[in-house]
């Protein structure tokens, strides 16, 4: 019988095969063509993909507590997690600062009149209202919203309480996991739909993207790439080589599927079925995974965070703004707390902007400026933002292990 292709090899070949279909009709004229009748396909596979993302972050965590067996072991996971999470956040801000710093010192970044800007943002409610919203007052509100950070703490609160209800919760373990089974055989399936998302997805992309406005902000978008490079280049290489004792090539090969998955589809919530996928190949701990991805696809956002700087330091420049070191420290801190706040969807980053905006006393509105383009931006951010969960998934398994040995 023959073998079938390895689902990184078919995304591979649906990326390719995506950008040359996007080329000719970029030159054919045909961008419309392929915003109606090739993305919609795309659209239905990231709908499938949207629609089991709540049962899969609950399931999955509360799955990855009980598994642990044993609420220090929760603890340890989760406290080496957020640890991991904030330190390369804030070295993606760094980063992301350096590169900003020199091309807008080089002059490289263009100059616009941010007074044609046209965009309205949200008030942004201040980080204790925040802090309050992560609470829910109603389950069913947090899921049919899909307010992740709110499903997250419902799986710590039920994950805890069947364990602390030993015996008497042995039904619910069962249900627990019996759905769980349910839910992954779901998620194999719609994965193996994901060559057909990333082929529609890819073709309309560069046939409808290719606007002047990508040229003027060119130098920008290369910047955030170089940026987002670089991290994922020294950050997880370091990480898989020190940390998770494997070589970074291997890992990023590991990773690839969900990468790309993440690069054309803009969510990382929607990547969560393939970052495990990725993570279980790679050897991470079913249960840690369980446990650090659907955490990380939630308030992880590395890309998001070095986004975020280029766009503050561009836009300030636009602004006539020059930023000084304590102002750049602002922005590291806020950055790190709005890509923590960031949701796992396409086009949050952009939204979160709107408080490092506010933190420097810059209009938000002037994010109309960068706003044409946001999903150039946003479909490598995302893709480091799943990388990082998946880095940080091996990392903890190693931890763990050697805490046991
Ligand atoms: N799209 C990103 C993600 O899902 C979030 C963002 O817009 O920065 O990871």
């Amino acid at each position: 019988m023959k073998k079938k292709m390895s689902l990184p090899m078919q995304i591979l070949i649906a990326l390719i095969l995506g950008i040359v279909v996007g080329l000719v009709c970029y030159f054919a004229g045909l961008g419309d063509f392929t915003k109606n009748y090739l993305k919609p396909f795309g659209d239905i596979f990231v709908n499938l993909l949207k629609f089991i993302v709540v049962p899969v972050v609950l399931l999955s965590m509360i799955d990855g507590i009980l598994s642990m067996d044993d609420m220090r072991k929760v603890g340890s996971v989760g406290i080496k997690t957020v640890a991991y999470f904030m330190v390369t956040t804030a070295i993606a801000c760094v980063i992301g600062l350096v590169f900003a710093n020199i091309f807008n010192g080089a002059g490289l970044f263009p100059t616009l009149n941010p007074e044609e800007a046209v965009y309205e943002a949200s008030e942004f409610s201040g980080f204790m209202s925040v802090l309050v919203g992560i609470f829910p007052t109603n389950m069913w509100k947090s899921f049919t919203d899909a307010n992740m950070l709110q499903v997250i703490v419902i799986a710590l609160f039920f994950g805890g309480s069947i364990m602390a209800a030993g015996e008497k919760a042995k039904l619910a373990r069962d249900i627990v996991s019996s759905f769980y089974a349910v839910i992954e055989k779901l998620m194999e399936f719609i994965i193996s739909l994901a060559p057909i998302g990333v082929f529609t997805y890819m073709a309309w992309v560069v046939a409808t993207q290719g606007s002047k406005i990508l040229v003027t902000l060119l130098l920008v978008i290369v910047c955030a790439y170089l940026g987002y490079i670089v991290h994922a280049v020294v950050v997880y290489s370091l990480s898989a080589k020190i940390f998770a004792g494997m070589n970074p090539l291997q890992f990023f090969k590991g990773a690839f599927a969900a990468m790309i998955f993440a690069f054309t589809s803009t969510s990382s919530a929607a990547t969560l079925p393939v970052s495990k996928e990725c993570a279980h190949e790679l050897g991470a701990e079913d249960d840690i995974a369980s446990f650090v991805l659907p955490l990380g696809s939630t308030i992880n956002m590395d890309g998001t965070a070095i986004y975020q700087c280029v766009a503050t330091v561009f836009i300030a420049s636009c602004a006539g703004m020059h930023l000084t070191i304590g102002q750049m420290i602002i922005v590291v801190v806020t950055a790190t707390l709005a890509s923590i706040g960031t949701a796992g969807v396409s086009g949050a980053g952009m939204i979160m902007l709107a408080m490092v905006l506010e933190a420097l006393g810059i209009p938000v509105s002037y994010i109309g400026l960068i706003v044409a383009v946001d999903r150039i931006f946003d479909m490598g951010r995302t893709c480091l933002n799943v990388t990082g969960d998946i880095a940080c998934s091996l990392c903890v398994t190693k931890w763990e292990s050697k805490k046991r040995s």
